[in-house]
């Protein structure tokens, strides 16, 4: 049976850092989900819906992926997709204490469903979306960092 892995986040906006990590995932499940959770500790640049769109075009190439949004719980969400996985990436060392405590949390949650981590690939190791924003608000070039649509999506956010 094909295997549903779902793959949470932020993704304020889409990096290429993240992309790496959901076509690297598509490759191994059956399904993949994106799922935009909004985190009400972080004040977001992009709303839900801004989100959501530029991820569908930055994966319309993958036809096992799809993107949703949430304002469960994680594991509550997962549990009622009854999704077999949880797909996240590690950058650096500093990611992995949160991942850690994330990762025991969830589990409790939810034994049945497994984590999967993918380590970064190199060229994205530091990058992050915080980064990108703060870049892109000083209109650097980051055409190497983010799909085409979000650099053209920044672009218009900060009037460059
Ligand atoms: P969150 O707010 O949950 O940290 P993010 O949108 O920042 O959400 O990240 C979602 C997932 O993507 C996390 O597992 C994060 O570690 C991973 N990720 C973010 N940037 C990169 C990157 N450059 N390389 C690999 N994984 C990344």
């Amino acid at each position: 049976m094909s295997k549903l892995a779902i793959c949470p986040g932020s993704f304020d906006p889409i990096t290429l850092g993240h992309l790496d990590i959901i076509q690297r995932g598509a490759k191994i499940f059956g399904h993949v989900e994106v799922t935009v959770f909004n985190n009400q500790s972080k004040a977001p640049l992009f709303s839900v819906e801004e989100r959501i769109k530029l991820i569908e075009e930055a994966t319309n190439d993958l036809p096992n992926v799809t993107v949703d949004s949430s304002d469960y719980l994680l594991m509550d969400y997962a549990t009622e997709k009854k999704a077999d996985a949880i797909i996240r990436g590690l950058r650096a060392v500093s990611d992995f204490e949160y991942e850690l405590q994330l990762t025991s949390m969830n589990k409790k949650l939810n034994p049945e469903i497994e984590t999967f981590y993918m380590m970064t690939n190199n060229q994205y190791s530091f990058l992050s979306s915080s980064i990108i924003k703060e870049a892109a608000k000083y209109n650097a070039n980051v055409s190497d960092l983010v799909p085409g649509v979000v650099e053209k999506a920044l672009k218009k956010k900060f009037n460059n």
